[in-house]
């Protein structure tokens, strides 16, 4: 959980006061979030898909493991030649599973946080023409 505070807008990332200024922390998702400045909101944002990247990424850490471990358990079950190259291959799946979570998890936090940005940048870029065709 993110917090704010409220007198110097710094981020933190738990706590009851702030650390620079030593102001109330506040929650993201309280009720009167919605008054922050919008410049955090990118930072938050930020934050959460970094967040969640790690959390898949510590998910790869134990599947991969976890993939490998049965693989390798039921390469046992073969014959003796093939129980070797049973074995080599269960290790290589184990490894390619992390490999693949870990990287799939690097390019899903572009994507989230790159897609939303865009997005409020179509918007502020939507409402300065406006202001600009009002004139
Ligand atoms: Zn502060």
């Amino acid at each position: 959980m993110i917090k704010i505070c409220v007198s110097c807008n710094s981020t933190w990332a738990g706590g009851q006061t702030c650390e620079d200024c030593g102001g109330q922390l506040r929650e993201t998702f309280d009720g009167d979030a919605q008054s922050f400045p919008k410049g955090i909101w990118g930072y938050i944002r930020l934050q959460y898909g970094a967040r969640r990247g790690m959390l898949v990424r510590v998910m790869a850490l134990i599947l991969g493991p976890v993939a490998g471990a049965l693989l390798l358990r039921a390469s046992f079950a073969l014959a003796m030649p093939w129980l070797v190259f049973g074995a080599i291959g269960a290790v290589l799946a184990g490894v390619v599973v992390w490999w693949a979570i870990h990287w799939l998890a690097g390019r899903a936090v572009k994507l989230w946080v790159l897609r939303k940005g865009q997005l409020s940048k179509r918007k502020l870029a939507r409402a300065m023409l406006k202001r600009a065709t009002r004139r």
